[in-house]
Order: structure tokens, then C-alpha cells, then sequence
């Protein structure tokens, strides 16, 4: 299996190439030539493995350059009991007959960016060595707050990388300070930025361009690479869980072998719903792929009207990882509606740089509207929702996951679509404790452990201890840099 670029289909190169280069020269982004399809035998067969096996099979289907030993060697690293809270991995938790819960945040930062971050570092680890590469890898990440911690638990301690975190200082929650500066192994670097995301954010992408700095690093052994969800390397593991949930369903005689399902997910840069867009083009019978974002609701216009427009107030929500008006994974979704046709992408992306708006023809606007509903609810509607569910079915829902179950309970009342539905559920509710008991009991409390008991007492149930942990961790990183500074602060954090 081959990968071509969303701005030139004659580009070639194999899943090795695609990962380790990250993004195509001509700024386009990797997407495999043709899709795998699973048969209903393969789904049956599925069914009958565990995680760490369905995800080698799936993988196995998508990256041929690899060896299978490659694979399971990855894998087998990536979904350990150690780092996950539960043998299943990713399981599904039944709401009622008709909903279910993927709760894909029972890995080590509790937010469901650890089911891909967890299997990158290994997949980057072989692909590098495959394009006959000896240097180490260095992987610098700016964060918002989920991904940079994400990023470091994947890369701590995986031999031939280093990884360096840049974030805000005025812009992560103190739980995800914490789970920073307390962050273990030898090969990390956490630094603070002064500044706002888009400081940390264009520090990194002007240190990627910087030719001088590329060459100490080439002169050392070293390169940088990038951790981010443009990756296809951090998109197909994510295939492999909405797979997996069918595989549970139909194990557990909750679906007939073929019964649709809908699938909503809580959408920020549109990487986890376009692998659900992929898990239905390889075969799973999902109906309608529902897109739930928060009031920063580009994506709900764009799905419905087929008109991008990114020109638009940016507003800071309590769902902040869905805080996004540029999804780059869209990119695909279009390429792939277009039928491939890299000029028509071109186009509309030059649009998007130039103007901040684009608008797909009607071919593609027709298929966006047979595959896709969206909807979208404010921080008002959130906490209504994470109450509600609270009261009506005991479940305690982080912010995220309710934009989604808001936007499920929008999508029933307008249709009579009666399908059962498996919502993607993003994130562990006690990392946005504070949040969550507000919405609940309609109170603040400002003490990070106390909230955490608190929350547990209404969950019934323990704190993650990946949480509860950090309070008796040694704080390590508490520097903070300039953001024209950050060259030096790399070079130094490097030893070199
Ligand atoms: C990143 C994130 C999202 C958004 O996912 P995308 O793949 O960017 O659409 C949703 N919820 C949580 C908790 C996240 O961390």
C-alpha cells in the first residue's frame, strides 16, 4: 500500500516515508492510494481477538511495508496493561440498549490523544530506520495542554528520541501544569512560554524552518520530526478502535453482523472523526458520522452548507481541545470526496490561506450531506448536558464528551433515526473536575485534590491514579523561556 500527497496524486511513497517525513513537500498531507475492506468474516475475526491483536491486524492492512513482528513489536508496546488502566483498552460502556460510550481515555493522560500518541513513537522508531536513518529523533510540541503531556508519555524512555514541550503560561489549567512539570524520564524537556498558544505554536514552526539550527542538530546526530495530528502515523490507530467497538458490539450480540450504527464524535482538527470516516469506507456499517463541536462551530456550517469560513470570532470554551477554527484533517475528507483531484484541493486551500474561506462544489457538498450531520452547542448547553446525563443515567461526562451527547440528543429529536450509536468519549471527566462538579452541583471549589474526591464520591468510583499520582510527584520542569529564546533553550536541553 502506497500513500499520495492531498496536493499531488503522483506523489508515491510508502507508510515508512509518510510517517517519518510527517507532511508532504508540497504542503499536502499523506492519505493511503486505496482503502483496505473488511469482509463480514474479518469483522467476526476480529471480534474474537484482543485489543493488541485487532490493532496488528488492522495495522498490518495499511502499513505492508512493515514486517508483522514490526507491528506487534509496536503494538504490543503501545496498549500494555501497565499503561492502561483496563485489559480492554478501549471499552465500551453501555448507556442504554442504543448508546454506548467508547471511552477512549484509560491510558496514561487520561484524554483519548494517548491511544495514538502511545503507538507513534514506536511506528517513527522503525519508520526512520526503514528510510535508512541513524539519527535520533528530536520531536518538538507545542501544546495547548492534551497533547504535549500526551506526546511526552509516548516518547519518555523510547530509545533513538528525544521529545521538547513548549506551553503557554497563560494558557493550560493547573492539572495540566502538573501533569508537565511532574513529567518522568530521561529524554524530556518541558519549558513554559510567556506568551499566549500562538507564541509556543509559531516559536516551534519558525525552529523547524531554522536551517542553522538543523544543522547543529545534523552535526550532532540528531533531526527533528513532529508529533503532530497530521501524522498519518497518529491517525491509523485511531481507525483501529472504532473497528474494535463494532467487534465488541457484535461479540456481545448487541448488533446483528451488519446492522448499521451511528457514531458521534466531539471534533476538533477533524482527526478522530475522519478515522471513523475510514473505519466506513474499510467496510464497518456506520450510518452517519455525527459532528459535535463546541461554539467555535466552523465545522457544523462547513458540513452543512459546504462553506468554510474561518473568519469568525475565536472563543475559549470549558471543552478547550475542541477550541479550533483551522481542522487540518479536513483536507483529507475533501480530497477523498473530490475523487482524488489534487488541482480542485490545491485550489481551495490556496483559498483558505489567501481569504480564510473556501466553498466545495455541489458533488461534494451532496456526499458531505449523506455522510455527515452536525450540530453544535455553547458552554451553557455543555454543563446542562453533563447534568442531565449525571441524573438521568449516573454517568459522569467530561466537557468534550457531553458537546457530543448534547449534539447526539439534537440529531434524535430532528430525525427518526433510532440506530444505536457509539459516542467517542474523549476525555476522563477528572481532568476537568472543577468544570464538571460546577455543572453538577452548581459550586466551585478551588482544591485540585479535594474536587478530585468530590468527583469520585458522585462517579462512584476511584480518581485515576495517573491523576491522583501527580500530587506526590517531584516537580522537574519549572523554566520558563522567550520566545525568541527558544533555539538556546533547545540546544542546551539537547547538550549540544
Ligand atoms: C483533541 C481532542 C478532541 C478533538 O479531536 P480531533 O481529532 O482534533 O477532532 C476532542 N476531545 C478531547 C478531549 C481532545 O483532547
Amino acid at each position: 500500500m502506497n500513500y499520495k500527497s492531498t496536493r499531488d496524486s503522483s506523489i508515491s511513497v510508502t507508510s515508512a516515508q509518510a510517517i517519518s517525513r510527517g507532511i508532504s513537500a508540497d504542503g499536502g498531507l499523506f492519505v493511503p492510494a486505496s482503502m483496505p475492506w473488511l469482509s463480514y468474516n474479518d469483522i467476526k475475526t476480529l471480534a474474537d481477538l484482543d485489543y493488541v491483536s485487532r490493532a496488528a491486524n488492522i495495522l498490518g492492512r495499511f502499513l505492508t511495508d512493515f514486517t508483522s513482528n514490526e507491528i506487534l513489536d509496536c503494538v504490543s508496546k503501545a496498549y500494555t496493561r501497565e499503561k492502561f488502566e483496563t485489559e480492554s483498552i478501549a471499552p465500551l460502556y453501555m448507556m442504554d440498549p442504543s448508546t454506548y460510550m467508547l471511552e477512549l481515555w484509560h491510558g496514561p493522560t487520561c484524554a483519548f490523544k494517548d491511544m495514538a500518541l502511545q503507538l507513534l513513537p514506536h511506528l517513527l522508531g522503525h519508520s526512520v530506520e526503514k528510510c535508512g536513518e541513524d539519527k535520533t529523533v528530536v520531536i518538538l510540541v507545542a501544546t495547548s495542554g492534551d497533547t504535549g503531556k500526551a506526546a511526552l508519555e509516548g516518547f519518555k524512555d523510547v530509545t533513538g528520541t528525544k521529545i521538547i514541550v513548549f506551553y503557554p503560561k497563560q494558557g493550560v489549567s493547573p492539572m495540566q501544569r502538573l501533569q508537565m512539570a511532574t513529567q518522568q524520564g530521561d529524554n524530556v524537556g518541558v519549558f513554559s512560554i510567556e506568551g499566549n498558544f500562538d507564541a509556543a505554536q509559531s516559536g516551534v514552526k519558525e525552529t523547524f524552518a531554522n536551517k542553522e539550527i538543523n544543522e547543529t542538530l545534523g552535526k550532532n546526530g540528531m533531526m527533528f520530526s513532529s508529533a503532530n495530528s497530521i501524522n498519518w502515523g497518529r491517525l491509523v490507530p485511531q481507525i483501529v478502535y472504532y473497528i474494535s467497538a463494532y467487534a465488541d458490539l457484535l461479540k456481545n450480540d448487541k448488533v446483528s453482523c451488519g446492522e448499521f450504527i451511528n457514531v458521534v464524535v466531539p471534533t476538533g482538527n477533524f482527526g478522530n472523526i475522519l478515522a471513523a470516516y475510514y473505519a466506513k469506507k474499510m467496510g464497518i456499517p456506520i450510518g452517519k458520522l455525527i459532528c459535535a463541536s463546541n461554539a467555535n462551530n466552523v465545522l457544523t456550517e462547513f458540513l452543512r452548507t459546504g462553506y468554510y469560513d474561518r473568519v469568525r470570532p475565536f472563543y475559549t470554551t470549558i471543552s478547550p481541545s475542541m477550541d479550533i477554527l483551522i481542522s487540518s484533517n479536513l483536507e483529507r475528507l475533501i480530497y477523498d470526496l473530490s475523487g482524488c483531484d489534487d488541482e480542485k484541493i490545491r485550489g481551495y486551500m490556496d483559498s483558505l490561506a489567501k481569504e480564510g474561506t473556501y466553498e466545495v462544489d455541489d458533488s461534494i457538498k451532496n456526499t458531505l450531506g449523506e455522510y455527515f450531520w452536525a450540530g453544535c452547542c455553547d458552554d451553557e448547553g455543555t454543563m446542562q448536558t453533563i447534568k442531565d446525563i449525571y441524573e438521568r443515567n449516573s454517568y459522569v461526562s467530561d466537557p468534550h464528551t457531553a458537546v457530543a451527547l448534547n449534539v447526539l440528543k439534537q440529531y434524535r429529536d430532528k430525525t427518526s433515526d433510532t440506530s444505536k450509536t457509539i459516542i467517542a468519549s474523549t476525555a476522563s471527566p477528572f481532568k476537568f473536575a472543577g468544570d464538571v462538579l460546577y455543572a453538577i452541583k452548581g459550586e466551585r471549589n478551588n482544591d485540585e485534590a479535594q474536587m478530585l474526591e468530590e468527583l469520585a464520591k458522585l462517579a462512584i468510583t476511584h480518581p485515576p491514579k495517573q491523576i491522583s499520582n501527580l500530587f506526590n510527584l517531584p516537580v522537574r520542569f519549572e523554566a520558563s523561556c522567550e520566545k525568541d529564546k527558544m533555539k538556546d533553550v533547545i540546544l542546551n536541553s539537547l547538550g549540544i
